[in-house]
């Protein structure tokens, strides 16, 4: 069935999941945590002192929080004790979330460009003007092409996204692009098409926890960040990385590992646990499928193959292998979650999760454990189905899908260099969507919406980005600030940020999970609105178009306004989260109170591994060897591809977590930029290949790759190998509209090569080797 098919056929509200990211840790101001849950000292009116509890929406961890406001301003943002994830803590960039709502950069009006894209004039316009504008281009525009998948939309994760992809079911494209092919699209798919779910970690009560080039103490605050500090003395905690980072400081033991390595060393800690029969064989017999072949083939894996991949010792490995099965199932190969690392990251993500099955190491305390969740109710939407909606750009057999591919890649055998064939119909894949826009095939994308992402400072290969941007004919960018997208834009709508508005309830999902929504801390300060609010309002403004419904029967239509416009726009967001928690009796008025609802703080461990129960995969079972991927083409036990080393006078370069900053959202926040230390980013080189090229701290370098160069400063450092430089995303930015960082230090998107993942989509970000000058 084509991914056209099954769009049409699944008619109903598209359900989007969240999930975890990025910091460094804060206590917090614990004498403000007696007031939790009393509301306000002085009436319920905006002035006096009160305290609001909310949740934070800097990362995706969405941490609780007490706001303290002081008639109408907020002073303080605490953390909310009773969001048990987070252990009664709030990193930095949650606490320095108090300053977004009075950032002077934040857009206040709508905008409609007036003179050339990125050139930076604008009038302000009304609300009216804005969806006029918008709606009549759209219109213009699915009519020409007589399409409306001409229309993309690209999102990241947020508790309203749901409502702008509501949008895009309304206009009726398939082309909605998320971020996860930018992060932990890999993952998903190697994890899933083992246990055919990709699970949660049970930290707090593992014993040995491998962590590799995941940076959770900057990335993330809690829960599991905590539960590593928490444990340190009772639980040992190995880092792997390239790149000594805050988490090595909690480890107790750092492996520099060489880049891209980490596959090969994983496939020999398997041959040792096999060959010197230290997997739990009860549990592989019972629940897994495939041992055998997986068994043949990491026979040719051994340690001492793997020494020379990864230089890590061989008798480091077999000592990994063999502590990992004996503290079993207390052992943990940590999932983390940015996996937009290298070419061969599914079979890397799918090697992780056979290591923690065949040790037993699922679904019992201190293993992975799958994600539980809090159902809650949600509105069926029926939108209508269009005669002009066309699949989707980037999915199915993919022509040029050779040309993203690194060049080993392309001849490893398994890999099909002419279709991404697991792509999420509702994530797509970035690297494919932006090919395809730029080629024009299959078909022209000529409109663009983006919500809360900034693919020109996101998306590696800035410039190309840009031609994309060029090649529209419309865009519009629905933000809190003027990113960089925002600045090549034709219109800008001007959001309120997540301290001024209600958000809609969210299981966080995991070993325990927990529900969370948003209610206002402040009133809006501008003329801004929610995205809910510009998603009912251009609902209606189109339904006022008779010439935007043609292709579409009066049937599908009438189904669409009883079900969207009557039920979803006409109730607000408050209204909705108290439906959608209707059923737990006292669930709306606690989330109110404390800002967090769930049914236990357990962990409740085993559902999987109960009799007749079924995996979601082909066989029913764990899959070491995947069925699925053997019909498709692939190989179906994770094999190792070497990688490319860089040339003399090369370095791999790799980016990663830092603890001020949130990708690319938070660098422009001047409380963050002061804790940073400095005012612009520097390129981390190795000390000693430094002093060989004459390269001082402070001096400024030009760092060069395939497809551009930035400028910036030297930080020579013992903390990382002598084949690898790294700097902080989110600098050397091209909006004038962030004044703190506008052409300040360097941006990595303008620097690192556009590769792929060929089974996920997923960017593979440390694919690029660049060259460092001293200027
Ligand atoms: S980890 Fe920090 S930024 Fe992320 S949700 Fe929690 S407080 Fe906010």
């Amino acid at each position: 069935m084509s991914l056209l098919k099954t769009k049409v056929s699944r008619r109903k509200f598209l359900g989007l999941t969240s999930g975890a990211l990025a910091s460094t840790l804060v206590m917090s101001n614990f004498g403000v945590l007696k007031k939790v849950g009393a509301s306000e000292e002085k009436g319920n009116s905006k002035y006096g002192r009160k305290f609001v509890p909310s949740t934070c929406a800097i990362c995706v961890n969405k941490c609780g929080f007490i706001a303290e406001v002081d008639n109408g301003v907020i002073r303080k943002i605490n953390p909310n004790p009773k969001f048990f994830k987070s252990r009664a803590m709030i990193c930095a960039r949650g606490n320095a979330g108090a300053k977004v709502p009075y950032d002077p950069d934040r857009l206040k009006k709508p905008l409609i460009r007036v003179g050339k894209r990125g050139e930076g004039k604008w009038k302000e316009v009304s609300w009216e003007e804005a969806y006029d504008y918008i709606v009549d281009n759209v219109v213009k525009l699915v009519r020409k092409y007589k399409n409306r998948s001409t229309i993309a939309f690209a999102s990241t994760e947020g508790f309203q996204e749901e409502y702008f992809i509501d949008l895009a079911n309304i206009i009726g494209t398939t082309n909605t692009v998320r971020h996860p092919t930018l992060c932990l699209a890999s993952n998903i798919q190697g994890y899933s098409s083992v246990f055919g779910t990709f699970p949660d970690a049970d930290i707090a009560n593992a014993e040995f926890v491998i962590i590799a080039g995941s940076n959770r103490a900057e990335a993330i605050v809690t829960p599991d960040t905590i539960d590593m500090a928490k444990n340190h003395r009772k639980q040992t905690l190995i880092y792997i990385d390239p790149r000594a980072t805050k988490t090595t400081a909690l480890a107790d033991k750092w492996y520099p590992i060489k880049p891209g390595t980490d596959l090969a060393l994983v496939l020999a800690m398997i041959h040792v646990i096999i060959k010197e029969n230290l997997y739990d064989k009860e549990f592989v017999e019972k629940y897994t499928y495939g041992f055998d072949k997986l068994a043949e083939h990491v026979k040719q894996y051994t340690p001492e193959w793997a020494e020379k991949e990864t230089e890590i010792p061989a008798s480091e490995i077999y000592w990994l292998a063999r502590e990992f099965a004996k503290h079993a199932p207390r052992s943990i190969w940590y999932p983390g979650r940015r996996s937009s690392f290298y070419a061969n990251d599914v079979y890397y993500r799918r090697a992780c999760a056979i290591l923690n099955a065949i040790c037993g190491a699922w679904d019992r305390p201190g293993g992975l454990i799958p994600k539980s969740k809090i159902p809650l109710r949600k509105y069926e939407i029926e939108f209508p189905i269009f005669d002009w909606t066309r699949d989707r750009i980037d999915a199915g057999k993919v022509p040029f899908l050779g040309d993203v591919l690194p060049e080993e890649d392309k001849t490893d055998a398994g890999l099909p260099t002419d279709s991404c064939q697991y792509l999420s119909e509702k994530d797509g894949s970035w690297i494919l969507f932006r090919e395809a826009i730029l080629k024009g095939v299959p078909y022209p994308v000529k409109g663009l919406f983006v919500y809360k992402q900034n693919p020109v400072e996101s998306v590696p290969n800035r410039k190309k980005t840009l031609q994309m941007l060029e090649q529209m004919e419309f865009i519009c960018t629905i933000d809190v600030a003027m990113s960089d997208t925002a600045w090549y834009s034709d219109v800008v709508l001007p959001e309120s940020t997540y301290l001024e508005r209600w958000d809609p309830v969210h299981s966080l999902n995991g070993v325990v999970p927990i529900a969370v929504m948003r209610q206002p801390v402040i009133e809006p300060l501008f003329d801004t609105k929610s995205m809910f609010e510009i998603m009912c309002n251009l609902a209606h403004k189109f339904m006022e178009r008779k010439d935007f419904w043609e292709d579409t029967s009066e049937e599908d239509l009438e189904m669409f306004k009883e079900t969207c416009l009557k039920r979803l726009t006409k109730n607000p967001v408050k209204d909705f989260a108290k439906y959608q928690v209707s059923k737990y009796p006292g669930a709306f008025e606690q989330l109110l109170k404390e800002g967090v609802f769930y049914l236990s703080d357990k962990p409740k461990y085993g559902k999987t591994l109960k009799d007749g129960f079924r995996f979601k995969t082909r066989t029913g079972k764990i899959e070491l060897y995947n069925v699925k991927y053997e019909e498709k083409g692939l190989h179906p036990l994770p094999v190792y591809t070497r990688h490319t080393d860089p040339k003399p006078g090369q370095f791999r370069f790799v980016v990663g977590r830092h603890g001020q900053f949130t990708h690319a959202s938070t660098q422009n926040n001047p409380w963050l930029l002061e804790a940073y230390g400095d005012k612009e980013n520097a390129v981390w080189i190795n000390a000693k290949v430094a002093a060989k090229m004459g390269i001082k701290a402070g001096d400024k370098v030009k760092v060069k790759s395939p497809v551009g160069e930035q400028i910036v400063k030297a930080l020579p450092t013992e903390y990382i190998r002598p084949d690898v430089v790294f700097y902080v995303h989110g600098f050397g930015r091209l909006s004038k509209g962030l004044s703190n960082i506008y052409r300040v230090g360097a941006s990595d998107a303008e620097i690192i090569v556009d590769y792929m993942e060929s089974i996920s989509g997923n960017a593979a970000m440390h694919e690029t080797f660049v060259t460092i000058e001293k200027i």
